[in-house]
């Protein structure tokens, strides 16, 4: 199906530019279509898959059609729920970020009039509602129609579903006849076809079929998984296969970089390929993939595309393609030269309907499975660690440590307990999960902290440095639950994604006050060993969240960790933005400091 580079369907360069900040690396085959047509002031009708891009196919031609001048309402966009309508303000609101002027507004029911009503006379010129509120609006005369250069009705069928006819009805027959029309609709019952020829006199079609394709031999799955947890299924799975060579297909530019980067950070192999990656640097990173150079490539369609490596043991579908095309294309990579290959895809809510959609046309043959458990996380772990050491017993390629162990044996010791002891120390550094301890959710700490080795790096031999003590690091991390053990319980259980975040971690991590009123204290995992310096924390809270720098107050940085006090209303935000941000090339997991970090040196 036909794509085509942003650039090439004649936009301003202030949409290029949104569109490029959002990571959009070209124009799914929707938005090839239809953004020049209504570019061109045409009405359209148009039918393509949920997942497929019609938000900016709209939103696109919606945002550079208004004249940010006018302080009146210029186009209306209808929405079945109050969520989609958001949704869209939002996406909206991304389009329109380099063009200045533009203000946008969602309408829906159950929010107060009041506050719409003064969005609405502030002069926002993109008007997103449910059917049923914009018609109290204009009934109310806070909404006026009458400079209206565009209507867009999103999924049509869903909202004839809902009962919206007669509003929709009400809504377009009062909007001017001079104004463009755009319809979305998933199928075209009779009603639409109706309202189609009443309101549409001369309409373009646009139909994105999903295209059957030759299914790969590969086993497919798909993985339901709340959006913020998709890194730690990730994670799980390839632990949980001991995957060592494979691609990770994710839909932006923006994401591409953010995923290789906690992937570096957990340490897995990675490198990545996008379209703003310099060719020769392309070409570097191809070649050493190609010769297994690292372990993952993490990667958007386009960048993969000249890429021509068939014997991956995995593909990834981070995000969901944009349609059964693509999805074939990606997953065809694995699975080939008579090996069995394999091919997760995650979805997150709605997304289902659109995988489900490529499934029903493309007939392609996936099936569900749910989020791999901890504890079979452990297992498998345990199974590969047990392997290697059983391996390097019958090889005997070790250096003895009898004159160490004899040591220790003399003064008390049983064998059994010294190599517990070690293997516990090696948990710091090496690649062995500790035995699960009766305490509930250490073991994802530990799934969690434990750092793998590099790709295909045989275990060291070990060295006995008894002078050094178990790593701070890990002492510390064995009793304050990592982020992945605060969120387990909402990660496992896909039915309340949405559980609010912050009373989870009060539930599990008491909070610290500040030690002046109205201040946060937070945990920083970056200390002295990293040489930071107040500067570094100061400059990471004022340039990410661009608050003003005097939300940071006192601070104390300890050998690996930092305790930061924030303005407590800002506590929360600064926590979420700083998370899996770059300092002195460690990931931050930012978090609210409890009494134990006070403790800690
Ligand atoms: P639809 O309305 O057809 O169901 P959406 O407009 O909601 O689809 O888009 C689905 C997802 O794809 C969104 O996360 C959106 O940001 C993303 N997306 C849309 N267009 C592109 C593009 N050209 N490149 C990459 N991602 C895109
Ligand atoms: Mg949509």
């Amino acid at each position: 199906m036909e794509k085509r580079k942003f650039a090439e369907l004649g936009l301003s360069a202030d949409v290029l530019r949104a569109v490029d900040k959002m990571g959009f690396e070209e124009a799914s085959p929707i938005q090839t279509a239809v953004i020049p047509l209504l570019l061109a002031g045409k009405d359209v009708v148009g039918q393509s898959a949920t997942g497929s891009g019609k938000t900016a196919a709209f939103g696109v031609p919606a945002v550079e059609k208004v004249d940010p001048k006018k302080k009146v309402v210029q186009v209306l966009i209808l929405c079945p729920t109050r969520e989609l309508a958001v949704q869209v303000a939002e996406e909206i609101a991304k389009l329109a970020f380099f063009k200045t002027g533009v203000r946008e507004v969602p309408i829906f029911g159950g929010q107060s009039y009041e506050r719409q009503f003064r969005a609405l006379d502030a002069g926002a010129q993109i008007v997103i509602g449910t059917p049923g509120r914009v018609m109290d609006h204009m009934e109310r005369g806070t909404l006026r129609l009458d400079s209206l250069k565009m209507v867009i009705l999103d999924e049509c069928d869903r909202m004839l579903d809902m009962g919206f006819r007669d509003d929709i009805e009400k809504i377009l027959s009062q909007a001017p006849a001079t104004r463009q029309s755009l319809f979305f609709s998933a199928t075209m019952p009779p009603a639409i076809q109706a309202m189609i020829n009443r309101f549409l006199p001369n309409p373009e079609w646009v139909k994105i079929a999903a295209q059957a394709q030759n299914a790969p031999k590969v086993d497919q799955v798909y993985i339901e998984v709340d959006r913020r947890f998709k890194i730690d299924v990730l994670t799980r799975l390839i632990d949980l296969h001991d995957f060592r060579y494979g691609i990770i297909f994710c839909s932006t530019k923006i994401m591409v970089d953010e995923l290789d980067e906690h992937l570096h950070a957990r340490g897995y192999a990675t490198d990545r390929l996008h379209g703003d990656i310099t060719q020769a640097q392309r070409t570097r990173v191809m070649d050493k993939f190609k010769r297994r150079g690292f372990e993952f490539l993490v990667a958007t369609d386009v960048a993969a595309r000249g890429l021509d490596v068939d014997d991956l043991e995995v593909v990834f579908n981070f995000d969901l393609p944009n349609d059964a095309e693509d999805y074939t294309h990606r997953v065809g990579r694995t699975g080939r030269a008579g090996r069995e290959g394999k091919a997760f895809t995650f979805v997150s809510g709605r997304e289902i309907y659109g995988l489900q959609n490529m499934i029903r046309y493309a007939k392609l043959k996936i099936r569900r499975e749910n989020v791999p458990s901890l504890d079979q996380v452990e297992e498998a772990r345990e199974n590969v660690f047990f392997d290697k050491v059983r391996g390097v017993l019958d090889a005997g390629t070790y250096v003895k440590q009898d004159r160490f162990i004899d040591r220790l044996i003399e003064q008390g010791y049983a064998s059994t307990d010294i190599v517990s002891a070690l293997l516990h120390m090696m948990n710091g550094s090496g690649d062995k999960p500790e035995t699960k301890p009766s305490s509930a959710g250490t073991p994802a700490v530990q799934a969690k902290a434990t750092p793998r080795p590099a790709a295909h790096t045989p275990a060291p031999a070990y060295v006995p440095e008894p002078a050094q003590p178990v790593p701070v690091a890990f002492a510390k991390v064995a009793n304050k639950p990592a982020p992945a053990a605060r969120e387990q319980a909402a990660f496992e259980n896909e039915a309340s994604p949405a559980q609010p975040r912050p009373s989870k971690q009060k539930f599990q991590r008491p909070a610290r006050t500040g030690r002046e009123p109205g201040m946060t204290t937070l945990f920083f995992n970056v200390g002295r060993k990293q040489l930071i310096t107040p500067a570094d924390i100061v400059g990471k809270v004022a340039g990410v969240t661009r608050l003003p720098a005097n939300v940071v107050g006192a601070m104390d940085i300890h050998q690996r960790h930092t305790l930061v006090d924030v303005a407590s209303e800002h506590a929360p935000l600064i926590v979420e933005k700083l998370k899996g941000i770059r300092v002195k090339n460690i990931a931050l997991e930012p978090a609210l400091a409890t009494d134990a970090d006070r403790a800690a040196e």
